[in-house]
């Protein structure tokens, strides 16, 4: 009965919380374009009590699935579900902004450094593995062609390559995912992440590296959790690089994303 009127509190504060998120995404978006200045200010007002919801939501979740003998006591677990869920999306939606605000005022700086292109595609499938797992999707590697080293920021790479594949991996229900890389040239490199997916129309191929769009007259794009920010970042990051990136798409068949990049990346001074 104790943990009961505990867990009942809890719930509630946990509900009061989650109308405070009613800030959605839309109304930060807004915002966020409405006021430049104050952008970066409001993002780190909203990082900390966003990560205590989070944490907060996260450790009372998992020690109530810990303890199946008081599933009953609360039926409202999914609307902490709700707050874990939505708490996540906003604190990616701030990040990801302040990622594009930090490059659009110049202060996004590469750190070049000799880096090992096979180990760090393998270490990028490793992690990105499991979300392939989940839904049974193959991930197949072909680095046979890529060269061996290059000079680049190997943690905006890995930026790079993790969110493709993350999209890649979002956007397709069957089939599998290719990562491809393979010497172009000899000043240039190429990996492509080619899906079986549901594709991405021509007229928001023109728009995909906008920030904040979604094709959200796509019902997965409009179920899944997404910001509109992952390739804004990761055209501005191919662009800091001195590379390019491009899509080939078609309407329920899949996409290919391809990016170019410099072998030897020119050390910024
Ligand atoms: P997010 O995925 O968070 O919505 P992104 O900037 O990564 O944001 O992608 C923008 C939009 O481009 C997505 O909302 C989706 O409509 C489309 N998109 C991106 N990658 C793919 C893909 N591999 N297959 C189909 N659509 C994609």
């Amino acid at each position: 009965r104790c943990f009961n009127s505990y867990t009942q509190g809890r719930l509630q504060e946990l509900e009061q919380l989650q109308s405070q998120l009613r800030l959605t995404n839309q109304e930060l978006t807004r915002l966020v374009r409405a006021n430049k200045d104050t952008l970066s200010h409001l993002a780190h007002e909203l990082k900390t009590p966003l990560t205590s919801i989070i944490g907060y939501s996260d450790l009372f979740l998992r020690q109530h699935r810990e303890q199946p003998e008081f599933k009953d006591t609360y039926s409202n677990i999914e609307s902490i579900e709700r707050v874990l869920r939505n708490g996540r999306l906003l604190l990616r939606l701030i990040n990801d902004t302040l990622e594009i605000s930090r490059y659009d005022a110049g202060a996004m700086k590469l750190h070049p450094t000799l880096t090992n292109v096979p180990e760090l595609i393998n270490s990028v499938i490793e992690m990105i593995e499991p979300l392939a797992r989940a839904k049974e999707l193959s991930l197949v590697v072909d680095c046979d062609r890529a060269p061996e080293q290059v000079t680049t920021d190997p943690l905006r790479l890995q930026q790079i390559l993790t969110n493709l594949l993350s999209n890649a991996i979002r956007y397709t229900e069957f089939g599998s995912i290719h990562l491809q890389s393979w010497t172009v040239s000899q000043q240039q490199w190429a990996i492509s992440i080619i899906d079986s997916g549901i594709g991405i129309s021509l007229d928001a191929q023109a728009q995909i590296f906008n920030a904040y769009f979604r094709e959200i007259t796509v019902p997965q794009v409009q179920s899944s959790d997404g910001t509109g920010l992952g390739l804004a970042i990761v055209s501005r990051l191919v662009q800091l690089m001195d590379g390019e990136i491009k899509v080939d798409s078609q309407l329920g068949k899949g996409s290919t994303f391809t990016v170019i990049l410099p072998l030897e990346a020119i050390v910024q001074g």
